[in-house]
């Protein structure tokens, strides 16, 4: 954990898993990546493994969002994140009551 890393700290250990997961898998493809460039290899072998590592993370990622949706920490945390948000549309709905 030496890098500057965005992601902040949630109080939902299982987003953070899911999330170093996520991490992870960028990673892992964006060094293939790096590497096919350099050593111009290529060849259909490497790009069926890249499409398979960015399938990886895609799929993490996919994960990652549902949860977010679905879990209820998560949601509390992007609830008190998004308080600015929240306060515009409260104000919207009150606006819309007094309409
Ligand atoms: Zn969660």
């Amino acid at each position: 954990m030496n890098k500057p890393l965005c992601i902040k700290t949630t109080v939902c250990s299982q987003y953070q898993r899911l999330l170093e997961e996520c991490e992870r898998a960028l990673e892992i493809w964006d060094e293939r990546r790096a590497e096919d460039c350099g050593s111009r290899l290529g060849g259909r072998e490497a790009g069926d493994e890249l499409l398979r590592l960015q399938a990886k993370f895609a799929r993490a990622y996919a994960v990652l969002q549902r949860h977010s949706q679905d879990c209820l920490l998560c949601q509390l945390a992007s609830n008190m994140e998004g308080r600015d948000s929240e306060n515009s549309s409260n104000a919207l709905s009150n606006s819309a009551m007094y309409v």
